[in-house]
């Protein structure tokens, strides 16, 4: 069968080969083993299910949370000569009706449908009647309750394929690969964690950077001045802060559009069409944009603030380079973007449990703007591929600059925070250790501390900045949400006891006109 399976790649995709880990989902889809495929966005997931759909009897069940792409690839595999559908709220009741109806005939090889659907009994009930070979889980992280797009209507994907007669088989897609939400999607989905399908996460022709020593406009500016032929994306993490930074490019004479969910639907369409087309080359927008966009040559991807985790981020950089491409993917940080995520992420948790998993990721998300180590390889140990060689194209892997032994300052600070009971925040340290005036201080007798002022050589703020980079370096821990609190890990207390080194690269002294934000 599987080389029907290639012949079919040939004859509806038009392609020669698979891509890695293509052929071996597939082979477990046709034995009927229940598996689950994680992929890189782009990588190639939909022939997973859509080849399968074709090879087995009756009709494939997609499953699938991305309302907006259906009617796109439903169109596209009628083009291609397969019979498909989709089910979701854009249609008319009377057109659900009807498109269940031939589902029932045996019309579709392929049904697209939201989960939502599955809340309802009556929907349960109609499915009954249709002869599904296999049931696609697309986007199966949003199973997990630790991912970063939980749906609870996933849940009730286990009771329909229990429901379904003729013993349905399964396969769960998704780009999100963290162990734990890997674990869950197997364990929900009934696969066996061997069956699962890891492939190469590693984008080779992306080089990674983040920027976080310059003024984030100016670099900005100047990167774009000496790329304006190429096509980019810069996100932002709010509207206002995209309406603000599209005018200041369209001011500037850049060809931006702009596209947020606060635009509408007309409008959000025609900026997308342009920026397709490369009429407008650089396209300043919120996380709204980009889901199932295949333009395949942009050429460079900021995040004008930090996003609010690694999914996230590595989604959308991995939009940057589609076509094989050398791209840049930078992202320019600045300390204030936790804050802006925090308030984002208070804003939408609906329990404690899951904010509590937000500000997790979050930290994560601040230790990769903050390691000094390969960022390719942090991004690849993130979502569980171990071992990787540094990539030799990321911002730090070509950071020329020296390293520092800076030991002795490691130690004042774990000191320090050893003297302070470990029951504070960063900005109260840095505050303790630069010999601050500050009335808290005081009140608490820590200017009576040995280590009260003993780093009064740097400001507050760059001891803040070092505390970041120690965290990113695994010597403090932290914990807590809102108000996280820091303590000395096991490895921290390996530099207190002067068995551990701490090595650092170089830091370039930062004018204050450079952290003046110009814009905002
Ligand atoms: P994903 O869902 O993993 O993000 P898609 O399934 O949308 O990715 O595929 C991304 C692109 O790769 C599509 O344009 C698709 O046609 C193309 N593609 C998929 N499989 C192959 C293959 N074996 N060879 C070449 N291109 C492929
Ligand atoms: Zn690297």
């Amino acid at each position: 069968m599987i080389k029907k399976a290639r012949e079919y790649l040939k004859k509806y995709f038009g392609y020669d080969s698979f891509r890695p880990g293509q052929e071996k989902i597939i082979e477990f889809v046709l034995d009927g083993v229940p598996a689950a495929g994680i992929m890189p966005t782009g990588g190639g997931k939909s022939v997973c299910y859509q080849i399968p759909a074709l090879l087995l009897p009756g009709s494939t069940l997609v499953i699938s949370p991305l309302i907006s792409l259906m009617k796109d690839q439903v169109d596209s595999l009628v083009q291609a000569g397969i019979p498909a559908t989709f089910i979701n709220s854009s249609i008319t009741a009377s057109e659900v009706s009807k498109r269940l109806d031939d589902a029932v005939k045996g019309r579709y090889k392929l049904i697209y449908m939201a989960p939502e659907r599955l809340e309802s009994p009556y929907f349960l009930e109609e499915l009954k009647q249709l002869d599904i070979s296999l049931v696609a889980v697309d986007e199966a992280h949003c199973i997990s309750q630790w991912g970063h797009d939980f749906r609870p209507s996933y849940l009730k994907i286990s009771s329909l394929m229990s429901k379904l007669p003729g013993n349905p088989r399964v396969l769960a897609l998704t780009a999100t690969a963290t162990p734990t939400v890997r674990e869950d999607i197997c364990s929900l989905l009934g696969i066996s964690e061997e069956n699962t399908i890891i492939t190469g996460f590693e984008r080779t022709n992306l080089s990674f950077s983040v920027v976080k020593d310059e003024n984030s406009l100016t670099f900005l500016e100047r990167y774009l001045s000496k790329n304006k032929q190429e096509s980019g994306i810069v996100y932002g993490a709010t509207r206002k802060e995209v309406d603000n930074l599209y005018q200041y490019l369209l001011k500037k004479g850049y060809k931006a559009g702009r596209y947020h969910a606060g635009m509408n639907e007309s409008e959000r369409a025609s900026q997308q069409e342009l920026f397709l087309n490369d009429d407008i080359k650089i396209m300043v927008a919120t996380s709204a944009f980009g889901m199932g966009i295949n333009k395949t040559n942009v050429r460079m991807v900021f995040h004008y603030q930090m996003p609010k985790n690694m999914e996230s981020y590595y989604q959308e950089a991995g939009r940057a380079g589609r076509d094989g491409l050398d791209s840049e993917c930078i992202l320019l940080y600045s300390a204030q973007d936790i804050r802006v995520q925090r308030f984002l992420i208070d804003q939408s948790s609906t329990s404690d449990s899951r904010r509590e998993q937000e500000l997790k990721k979050l930290n994560q998300m601040k230790d990769y703007c903050h390691t000094e180590d390969c960022l390719q390889s942090f991004i690849l140990q993130y979502f569980g591929e171990e071992n990787s060689e540094p990539c030799g194209r990321c911002g730090n892997c070509l950071d020329t600059r020296s390293v520092e032994d800076v030991t002795v300052e490691a130690q004042m600070v774990l000191s320090c925070m050893i003297r302070m009971g470990e029951r504070f925040g960063r900005t109260l340290i840095s505050q303790v250790l630069a010999g601050s005036k500050n009335k808290k201080i005081a009140d608490f007798g820590f200017d009576k501390l040995s280590t009260y002022g003993i780093m009064k050589q740097r400001s507050a703020k760059e001891i803040a900045e070092f505390i970041d980079f120690l965290a990113s370096r695994q010597y403090i821990g932290i914990s807590g949400g809102q108000y996280p609190v820091l303590d000395v890990t096991n490895l921290g207390k390996e530099v207190l006891l002067n068995k551990e080194r701490v090595l650092r690269k170089q830091q370039l002294t930062i004018t204050a006109a450079q952290t003046d934000d110009v814009l905002f």
